[in-house]
Order: structure tokens, then sequence, then C-alpha cells
């Protein structure tokens, strides 16, 4: 059975409760619309400042059903190994003890299964295929599709499509609060769920990777979604107000500037984490710029990436949304095998990414 949003919370309790050295149980500062409080559970011996992190986020997407359950799932495992000192395998994807070690003890893993509670509670009550969270309609608005934002439309990114991008882009957001999909919100970050993450990024400088888990694809994405990527051309980037009538269009000789060898980064460590997932069971998500679905625009990996470039204060996040399984909510016994292909995946990341040269 899927996990309800009350048990999520109950499994991230006895979690730490049963392994008080390894975690540490935070909580951001915004709740919901419906007054939830959100929280993340953070696995690794070390402090905080000490050794590189990851955040992984869950839950984004309401009718998304295994993403939370795959990241307390691999939670516990993780946490297991550790105290029993033995390996986990996943299919053919194995890890051994001194790889758990490895993981658990040189590196920070916050996991944030369920960033947006209200819309998995109304998806698992009331209408199943619910995707945004939920804040309610704008006055004058009717219609119960009014209610909500899609979170991943939401983020501080090029979040005005109307404004910065060709009116022929294609972009996948909508202004318009009744859309049942993708309504961007009100403003960028409007949203309490959405402020918790940028909480989380702002106030762990030491997180250097997010993977945001999504479905379904089954794909594994990395930077950027806004356009095709392109090294040449420095200027040639989503700041460049010059662009706002071009952006997005597929082929027309101009894209976002990714520097070389972080491309080469983004796609390495993408690689890691398809090969692993597929050795699961044979299930190749294949790796791709989240362009090659569609442009979008506020959207979580794209917002975690952009910082160091907005702010050179700010850590470089490499960033990936993986699309995993390939319906929303399955049968939970094919769920299971989805979530050893996310907790494969995303072992395999946390082992290579602090091996990988960090880009430019
Ligand atoms: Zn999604």
């Amino acid at each position: 059975m899927y996990l309800n949003v009350a048990e999520i919370e109950s499994a991230i309790d006895s979690l730490h409760d049963a392994y008080p050295g390894p975690t540490e149980i935070t909580t951001p500062p915004h709740r919901t619309h419906e007054g939830r409080t959100t929280r993340l559970l953070r696995v690794g011996t070390r402090q905080v400042n000490e050794v590189p992190a990851i955040l992984l986020l869950g839950g984004i997407h309401a009718r998304e059903w295994m993403p939370p359950d795959a990241l307390i799932s691999l939670a516990a495992d993780l946490l297991e190994a550790h105290d029993s000192a033995t390996g986990l395998g996943y299919g053919s994807s194995t890890f051994t003890a001194a790889q758990v070690t490895q993981v658990v003890e040189n590196f920070n893993l916050f996991f944030f299964p369920c960033v947006n509670p209200d819309g998995r509670a109304f998806s698992q009550t009331t209408s199943a295929m619910w995707r945004k969270n939920r804040r309610p309609a704008p006055a004058g608005s009717n219609g119960p599709s009014c209610v909500g934002v899609d979170l991943n439309r939401n983020f501080d990114f090029l979040w005005n499509h109307t404004a910065k991008f060709a009116t022929d882009a294609d972009v996948h957001t909508s202004d318009n609060p009744c859309d049942p999909h993708v309504y961007r919100g009100p403003a960028a970050a409007s949203e309490p769920e959405t402020r918790n993450v940028v909480w989380a990024l702002d106030s762990n400088p030491q997180i250097r990777w997010m993977v945001d888990v999504h479905s379904a694809g089954p794909a594994i994405l990395h930077n950027w979604g806004s356009d095709q990527n392109q090294s040449t051309t420095p200027t040639d980037n989503f700041r460049n107000p010059n662009l706002d009538d071009v952006r997005g269009r597929p082929d027309d000789g101009i894209g976002e500037f990714i520097p070389e060898a972080d491309l080469k980064t983004a796609v390495e460590l993408s690689e890691h984490m398809n090969d692993a997932a597929g050795a699961v069971r044979g299930v190749d998500y294949g790796v791709e710029a989240a362009y090659g679905l569609y442009p979008t625009s506020g959207t979580s990996d794209d917002y975690a990436y952009s910082r160091h470039f907005t702010n050179p204060a700010a850590t470089k996040v490499f960033s990936y949304t993986i699309e995993c399984g390939d319906r929303f909510q399955p049968a939970f016994s094919e769920a299971e095998q989805v979530i050893r292909e996310v907790s494969a995946a995303l072992l395999a990341l946390a082992l290579n990414a602090p091996n990988v040269t960090n880009g430019a």
C-alpha cells in the first residue's frame, strides 16, 4: 500500500527513533495552505557543515504516488544497512557494505519525501489525478480546477513565461488559475511548498546536488529545461532580456548556456543513475536534457542550478529530475519494483557525485 501523508510523517519519526545517531529531522518554516507542516530527514553521521550533501525531493506532484514512498524506502534501507554493516542489492544493482558506509559517513542526504502533502491527501482521498497543491481558488473563480498551483512551475526561474519566452515556444505552463495541471501561481515562489524547498537550499550551502523525483517516464533529466543546451555563447542565457522574444524555440541556433564541463558532469552523473536503475530489472530510463520533453519555466531543477549564476555566493547545485516508472499509480507490487530502480539510481548518484569533477 502507498503511504498516506500521516504515514510518511510517522515513518520519518520512526527512522529517527530507531537510528538517532545518523539522522536529524528539520522542519521548514512554511505551513501549507491547509496548515500542514512538512519535514526533512537528514541521513549522515557527519555534521551538516563538514561534508557535501544532496537534496532529494518527492511528492511535488500530488498524483505521482511512488516518489515519496521511494524516498522513505531508501532512507530506511540505508539506515538499516549502515547499522548492520551490510550491503544493499536491488536486482543486479548491488552496493557493498563499504559503499553504504561511504555514503552514510562521508555525505549527507536530505530526504524531503512529501513536499506537497495537501495535494497528496486530496489525490489519495478525493481526486486521484490531482496534480497541483491546494491553494484556494482566487476570488471570482469557480470550479474545482481553479484550486491549486503547479509547484513545479512556481520556482523563480524564468517564471513569467509570457514575458520570457517566444510566443510560439510551446512552453508548458499557464497563467490561468483554472488550468487543472500547470497553473504557475500568482507570483514566483508564491507557494509555501516552493519556499520550503528554497529554504532547504538556502539553509544548507553544502547541498551540491538535487534530485526531484517524479513520475511517469521513465526518464532521467538534467539541465536545462528552458531551451536547448549550448556551450559556446555565455551571453545567451536566462538572464539576457534580449532573448525574451526567442527563448524556448527549437533548432533556432539560440540556446541556454551551460559550461561544457558542467554539461559533461550533468550527463556523466545521469548515466551513473541510468546504469544503476537499469540493472535492477532491465528498464532503460534514458538520459536527456529536460528540454527534450518540452520547454518549461519555473521548475525546481532549473531553479536550483540557476542559483549560482544569479548569485555568485550561492553553491552550484547540479540538479536532476527522475521520471520514474511508466504510470502515476501502478499496483503496489509494480511500484515496489520502481522504488528499487529509484533507490539504485539515487545511491549511484550519492556514491559517484563526490568523485566526478564538479564542473567549471
Ligand atoms: Zn511530476
